[in-house]
C-alpha cells in the first residue's frame, strides 16, 4: 500500500512531464490493499505489488485505451490484453495508461495527441518514443515496471533516452492479443525497469501460448529469472558491425561508450569480432516500407462507425470515413496510411512491398548466419543520446534515422534489448543494444546483466 501511495504522489508532483494519460488512483490502493492481505495469507502471486504502468496500445478491461489518438475518443476496452492479465493474475497492481507517440508510430513522443512526453533529466528534451510515457515514469520513480511496444524500437529507443533497461523479446513470444495493431509483422510487447530481475520476472509471467493469437509461439517459456541467474561466468563470442560504429550519424561519445565497453569485454575473456553487414544500409528503408503497408491496413478499422471518434460534419458515408479520418487522425499517421497505401497499390506493389518482403527474408537469413558462429550483436541502441523537443519536427526522414540500430531487430524478428552504458558530455544516458538468435532471451538478459555490472 505505501509503494503504491509513494507512486501516486510522485506521479502527481511530476505531472508537467505527462507520462500518464490515465491515473487509476483509487484502484491501484485498492488493489493494493487485497495484494497485502494475501501477503500476510501466503497466498500471494509472483508479482504481488509490483506497480506497473502500461502504455496506452494496450488494453485493460473496462478502462479507457486510446493509442495516443484522437481517433480513439471515448473508448473503452471490452477485454484485457494476455499480458494485461497475465500481469494482473499475479497480483501486479496497474497504476496507469501511458502517454505514446499515436498507435506507436514515431521515436520522439511528439506524436501524441495528448501532448510530449518530457525527459525527466531534462525537460527540455524528449523521452525517446513512442513508449516514451512507459520510460519516464520508471525513470521518474511513478511506477517500477512498464509494458510498452516494440515495432521498430519503441521500448530500447527509450529506455536508451532515459538511462533504463528496455527489452523487445523474440517476434511471438509474447501474445499480441488486446495490443492495438500499427505494423503485425513487427509489433511486439517489451518490457522496461531499472532492474534486470524485473525484466526476467515479467517476461515469464507474461510470454507463452495464447489461445487468443494464432501466431504466438507454443514454445515452452523456460524460467528466465533462474536462468538468466545460472553460470554468470561464461565467455561469450560477440560480433559487432562495422558500419554501425563508423555511422556518420553516430554521435562520437556514443561510439567512445561503445568502443571502450568492447576493450572491457575483451579484457574479461569474451571473443569480440568486427564484422561487416552489407545489408544494413537496407534495414531502415525495409522497415519503413512494411511497416507503413502494415499500418495503412490496419488502420483501415477507424472508420467513425465501429468505435471512437466521429467527424459531426457528414452527410453521407463517404464524407464520414474521410472527415473523420481527416480530423481523428495526426499528420504523421495519415504520412503513414499514404505511404502504405502508395507502397500496396496495383502499380508499385511488386516495385516497393514485394520487394521489400524479399529484402526482409535476406536481412534475416544474414542474421541468422551471424548467430551460427556468435552469441551476440552488439551495437548502439540509438544514433544520439535525448535530442531537443522540436529538432526533427520539421523533416520526418530526419525522425526515421533515429530507429537506425533499433529496427534490425524487428525486421529479423529476434530479441534485443537495450542497457545503460555511460553518459554523454551533458550527462544524457547512453544506451548499448545486443542483440540474440530467436527464443536466447535467458542468455541475453545474462550476459546483459554481466555487461551492466562491468566497471
Ligand atoms: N520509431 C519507429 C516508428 O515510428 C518505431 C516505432 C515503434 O517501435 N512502435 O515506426
Amino acid at each position: 500500500m505505501r509503494i503504491v501511495q509513494a507512486h501516486l504522489s510522485v506521479i502527481e508532483q511530476k505531472k508537467e512531464l505527462n507520462a500518464f494519460l490515465g491515473v487509476y488512483q483509487d484502484q491501484a490502493l485498492q488493489r493494493a490493499n487485497e495484494v497485502d492481505k494475501k501477503i500476510n495469507k501466503g497466498t500471494a502471486g509472483r508479482l504481488a505489488g509490483l506497480v506497473i504502468g502500461i502504455k496506452d496500445l494496450l488494453c485493460y478491461k473496462d478502462h479507457p485505451l486510446q493509442g495516443g489518438s484522437k481517433i480513439l475518443d471515448g473508448f473503452i476496452s471490452q477485454y484485457s490484453a494476455t499480458a494485461v492479465q497475465r500481469l494482473l493474475d499475479e497480483d501486479a497492481i496497474i497504476i496507469g495508461r501511458q502517454n505514446c507517440d499515436e498507435f506507436g508510430m514515431g521515436s520522439s513522443n511528439e506524436n501524441s495527441a495528448f501532448g510530449p512526453v518530457r525527459n525527466d533529466l531534462d525537460p527540455s528534451r524528449v523521452s525517446g518514443g513512442s513508449s516514451g510515457g512507459s520510460a519516464v515514469s520508471v525513470q521518474a520513480g511513478m511506477c517500477q515496471v512498464s509494458l510498452g511496444t516494440d515495432t521498430g524500437g519503441s521500448v530500447r529507443q527509450p529506455a536508451s533516452f532515459c538511462g533504463l533497461i528496455g527489452l523487445k523479446p523474440t517476434y511471438s513470444r509474447i501474445s499480441r492479443y488486446g495490443l492495438a495493431a500499427y505494423a503485425s509483422s513487427f509489433d511486439c510487447i517489451g518490457i522496461i525497469s531499472k532492474h534486470m530481475d524485473d525484466i526476467g520476472l515479467v517476461l515469464e509471467v507474461i510470454a507463452g501460448a495464447d489461445e487468443f493469437d494464432s501466431t504466438v509461439s507454443r514454445r515452452e517459456v523456460p524460467s528466465y529469472s533462474k536462468e538468466m541467474r545460472s553460470a554468470t561466468e561464461r565467455k561469450f563470442k560477440i560480433a559487432y558491425m562495422n558500419d554501425t560504429i563508423e555511422n556518420n550519424a553516430l554521435q562520437p561519445e556514443i561510439k567512445d561508450a561503445i568502443l571502450e565497453k568492447i576493450q572491457q569485454l575483451k579484457a574479461k575473456g569474451h571473443t569480440v569480432n568486427a564484422i561487416d553487414f552489407p545489408l544494413n544500409e537496407y534495414v531502415l528503408p525495409t522497415y519503413y516500407i512494411l511497416a507503413t503497408a502494415e499500418a495503412s491496413s490496419n488502420l483501415s478499422r477507424y472508420d467513425g462507425v465501429r468505435y471512437g471518434y466521429r467527424s459531426k460534419n457528414i452527410n453521407d458515408v463517404t464524407s464520414l470515413y474521410k472527415k473523420t479520418r481527416s480530423e481523428g487522425f495526426g499528420k504523421e499517421v495519415q504520412r503513414r496510411i499514404l505511404l502504405g497505401t502508395f507502397v500496396l497499390s496495383a502499380s508499385y506493389y511488386d516495385a516497393y512491398y514485394a520487394k521489400a518482403q524479399q529484402v526482409r527474408t535476406l536481412i534475416r537469413n544474414q542474421i541468422k548466419a551471424i548467430f551460427k558462429e556468435y552469441d551476440f550483436i552488439l551495437m548502439p541502441t540509438a544514433p544520439t543520446t535525448a535530442f531537443k523537443l522540436g529538432r526533427h519536427s520539421d523533416n520526418p526522414v530526419s525522425m526515421y534515422l533515429a530507429d537506425l540500430f533499433s529496427v534490425q531487430a524487428n525486421v529479423a524478428g529476434v530479441p534485443a534489448i537495450s542497457i545503460p552504458c555511460g553518459k554523454d558530455e551533458l550527462g544524457l544516458p547512453i544506451g548499448l543494444q545486443l542483440v540474440a538468435d530467436d527464443f536466447e532471451e535467458s542468455k541475453l538478459l545474462q550476459f546483459s546483466d554481466q555487461v551492466l555490472k562491468m566497471k
